[in-house]
């Protein structure tokens, strides 16, 4: 059996092992038109940043690495130029000589990743390109390390401020280099919800980073210009062969890899997933899943009956000491999406203040519904904070695999010790919060909700349980100000019959005060998400 491969990087060259692992009667071949392979894409920020040596590092394995570990053949600078699906043939030019020769092939996997998307923007000295770049590729990460060695920039224009544009800020920060962020969009890091991309842009901002939202760039005035505007599914190979392409533009594949070409497989970066809590379609191009697709495409092309459970999205990134880490949906998709959404914010340390631990901010989605079976299901979370947010996020990505409700994660049987974590897990109150608040009466509101029904004009009682100090320093307008521990006096003077706002500063005194307002007799009290610190 004879197995081509197009691309060498993660998922190319994951598929080309795990079919040898699966195999010996295959002759495998991958093509590829770079002359780097198997290279940590992921790490390329953190050479320019100065913490890996050297490429080499990044890039440790060779065609000869493959051909002795897995009998396969890597052929680097061939470029695939067409697939012909109905001959199974692959039409290929060798780079080097400029030589195009044919290929034939029972199984093809296609791993032809992704490309930069580069807007049209003008540079300072009107030559667009010369002082530009993107980065996806080791040939791309050697120009910009090369661009900096000789023209010592001073300053550098982000453009886009997904996970790349942030982790390339830090890095040309910690290069000496001042560093401007530009977002076309509202905010920074579009696929957080607002309130906790407002965290990350603070974060930025504490550090000299000039953050500019809501703008498109025409002229990039700086002496590097960082072109980090997303990535497009590398998808005109497949398309030309008659391949399907999928809603989100990239190619379609089943749970086994499998196109509608049922000899050929695709993975990574070009292809669709799905979102494993709804059913739909999604684009996430990341390494993570490069591999995990590419084992599988391996496996299914070898008869083996590996499949695919779709993504949650999962993504970290550390910005400046801040750890800020997403999986499933934000608020903004779910209510996008239809769903009916609990959501909290929840402000707890990682361990014990005693033993140095800071703070983190989870917000934490779950669905509402009259269907028991989905009533509670975790949606999404997103996490930002100092340390520990591996660590949660990783528990609930596992929780939410395996379908789990906001009443579950209170039940997790988790490790603690005071070097590691605090009696009760951030995790676990999170499930806690939710859970009082979807089936408890303990009802939340959030910023935005609050706002919304503050600008109709209703009519509610906010409740300011914080010490008069902490109210007369700033507090929400039309609040008044109830120290908690005289809340159980006051209470009997308060009307039991508007709809009651309590707040403190992150959300535990306000909850405590909802209960004793809830316990007295108002009748529907809310507590403000996220406490005034969350109120903007
Ligand atoms: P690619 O890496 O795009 O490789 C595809 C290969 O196919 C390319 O080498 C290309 O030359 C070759 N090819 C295409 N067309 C042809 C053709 N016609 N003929 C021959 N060869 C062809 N992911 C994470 O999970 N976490 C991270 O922290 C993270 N950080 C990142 C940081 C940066 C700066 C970048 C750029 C990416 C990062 N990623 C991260 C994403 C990750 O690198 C990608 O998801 C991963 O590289 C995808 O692997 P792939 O093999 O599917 O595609």
């Amino acid at each position: 059996m004879k197995i081509l491969i197009i691309g060498a990087v993660a998922a190319g060259t994951s598929a080309a092992a795990k079919a040898r692992r699966n195999t010996e009667d295959a002759q495998i071949t991958v093509y590829e038109k770079d002359s780097y392979i198997s290279y940590s894409g992921c790490g390329m920020p953190y050479f320019l940043g100065g913490h890996v040596e050297s490429i080499d590092a990044l890039a440790p394995r060779d065609p000869q690495f493959f051909k002795s570990k897995y009998n396969v053949d890597i052929k680097t600078r061939h470029e695939v130029l067409e697939i012909d699906a109905t001959a199974k043939t692959l039409k290929i030019k060798n780079l080097d000589n400029g030589e195009i020769f044919t290929d034939s092939f029972d199984k093809l996997i296609i791993a032809t990743g992704a490309k930069s998307v580069i807007p049209t923007i003008k540079t300072a000295g009107g030559t667009a390109g010369a002082n530009a770049f993107a980065l996806r590729n080791i040939n791309d990460l050697i120009k910009i390390a090369a661009f900096i060695d000789e023209h010592k920039p001073k300053s550098a224009l982000i453009v886009g401020t997904g996970y790349i544009g942030l982790e390339m800020c830090e890095n040309l920060t910690e290069r000496g280099i001042e560093v401007s962020m530009v977002e076309k969009l509202p905010q920074v890091c579009p696929s957080l919800d607002e309130d906790m991309a407002r965290l990350v842009q603070k974060r930025l901002e504490a550090h000299g980073v000039r953050v500019s939202t809501g703008v498109e760039v025409e002229l990039a005035d700086a002496d590097l210009v960082i072109l980090a505007t997303g990535v497009r599914p590398e998808v005109s190979l497949a398309q030309n062969a008659g391949i399907a392409i999928g809603a989100t533009g990239a190619i379609a594949v089943n749970a086994k890899m499998q196109t509608n070409h049922p000899d050929i497989y695709a993975c990574g970066d070009c292809i669709e997933q799905f979102n494993s809590v709804t059913g739909r379609a999604i684009y996430r191009p990341l390494g993570s899943t490069a591999n995990k697709t590419g084992r599988i495409a391996g496996d299914s092309a070898t008869g083996g009956d590996l499949e695919f459970r779709g993504v949650l999205g999962t993504g970290i990134f550390q910005i400046f000491g801040l750890s800020v880490a997403q999986t499933g949906l934000s608020e903004r998709e779910a209510r996008e999406q239809g769903f009916e959404v609990a959501v909290c914010h929840n402000i707890k340390p990682g361990k014990p203040e005693y033993m140095g631990g800071t703070e983190m901010v989870i917000k934490a989605i779950a669905q509402k519904s009259d269907d028991a079976k989905l009533d509670g299901r975790l949606l999404g979370v997103q996490i930002v904070g100092e340390d520990g947010v591996d660590k949660r996020i990783d528990v609930f990505v596992t929780a939410m695999s395996f379908g789990a409700k906001a009443l579950d994660l209170e039940h997790l049987d988790l490790a603690y010790a005071p070097p590691f974590s605090t009696t009760k897990d951030p995790v676990m109150y999170t499930g806690m919060i939710l859970e009082n608040s979807l089936h408890r009466g303990r009802e939340l509101i959030t910023s935005a909700e609050l706002k919304t029904r503050i600008e109709a004009g209703e009519k509610l009682q906010i409740i300011d349980a914080r010490v008069a100090a902490q109210f007369e320093k700033d507090h929400i307008g039309g609040a008044e100000n109830v120290p908690l521990e005289r809340l159980r006096d006051a209470a009997d003077a308060l009307d039991r019959d508007i709809t009651t706002v309590t707040y403190c500063n992150k959300g535990v005194s306000g909850n405590a005060a909802q209960n004793v307002l809830i316990n007295k007799g108002v009748k529907k009290v809310y507590n403000l998400s996220g406490g005034r610190k969350s109120f903007n």
